[in-house]
């Protein structure tokens, strides 16, 4: 079965510049070797992106206009997404049909000679809306993901803006907490992609996420240097003490990686994460799934 990858995380982090770097990588695969690996299948699910910088095989702008759904409700930008995301969401029924029939095998009836052998898609990969909570928090997305999680292995790769979620302690603090709300939210295997490490490398999120004593040290440095002079103490100190047990056992549950989504450092690593998390999916997420239904 293919797998499906679903690239989510805060606006500008590079899901979309992501998406083109794992795209061209299962590109060039398939043409190493057109005859055993199929290109990746595509989705395109922000509606307000202007240009897409990869070829997708379902691009929602196919079917609801953005800007027009904006003026004819008379709503703002997040609104206007929301609202296309849900038009979108009504035709669930009708993306999955396609999935269904380009990226599983179809039945080969009345062929007198043995079909070839089909070519299918190893991978889905969905870009989301820029706003992630758009996705994450609507009733569409949840349709969306689930639909797609009942058919097809899906994994989330959580993109992370890493020079940006390690400028101090709470904004790297705000991001895992925000994985982790998703990850409950959502029930589906993640990854933590640390992008764009040709600006700053993963080893000091690494660090923080191994070594909860690392983390406070620079919690308490952060303190100092914005002029708290605390160390841990107060609420925050006791929050987050707190809070190390729930962080623990969240590391523990992921895979992380970091990439460059500019150079295509990383990619391979990625996709091997991929695979682990395939197994996952197969192991404890589908019986829960399928409980639930
Ligand atoms: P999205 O909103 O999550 O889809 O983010 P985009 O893919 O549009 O990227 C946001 C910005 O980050 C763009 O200016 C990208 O060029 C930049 N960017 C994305 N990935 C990388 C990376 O790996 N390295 C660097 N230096 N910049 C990146
Ligand atoms: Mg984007």
């Amino acid at each position: 079965l293919p797998i499906a990858v679903v690239c989510i995380g805060m606006a500008g982090s590079g899901k979309t510049t992501f998406m083109q770097r794992i795209n061209s990588h299962l590109h060039t695969l398939h043409h190493a070797s057109p005859s055993t690996t199929a290109p990746p299948y595509v989705l395109n699910l922000d509606p307000a992106v202007r240009s897409v910088p990869f070829e997708s095989n379902i691009d929602i702008r196919d079917s609801v206009n953005y800007k027009e759904v904006m003026k004819q409700y008379n709503l703002g930008p997040n609104g206007g997404i929301l609202t296309s995301l849900n038009l979108f969401s009504t035709k669930v029924d009708q993306v999955m049909g396609i999935l269904e029939k380009r990226c599983l095998p179809q039945p080969t009836a009345q062929q007198q000679q043995p079909a070839e052998p089909q070519l299918l898609p190893s991978h889905i990969l969905l870009d989301t809306p820029g706003q992630i909570e758009v996705f994450v928090w609507s009733a569409s997305g949840s349709i969306l993901l689930s639909s797609l999680a009942s058919s097809f292995p899906t994994v989330l790769a959580y993109i992370i803006d890493t020079p940006r979620t390690l400028e101090n302690t709470s904004t790297f603090m705000s991001n895992m907490l925000y994985a982790i709300s998703i990850l409950y939210k959502t029930k589906l295997p993640m990854i933590l992609v640390f992008n764009k490490t040709d600006v700053k490398d993963e080893s000091e999120a690494v660090e923080w996420m191994r070594d909860f004593e690392s983390f406070q040290a620079a919690l308490r440095q952060d303190e100092v240097r914005e002029g708290e002079g605390g160390c841990g103490g107060g609420y925050m100190g006791s929050l987050l003490n707190s809070m190390s047990l729930v962080l623990e056992e969240f590391y523990n549950h992921l895979s992380v990686v970091g990439v460059s989504s500019m150079t295509g450092a990383g990619v391979e690593e990625f996709f091997v994460a991929v695979e682990a998390k395939r197994e996952e999916f197969e192991k404890d997420y589908r019986p829960e799934l399928e409980k639930r239904r």
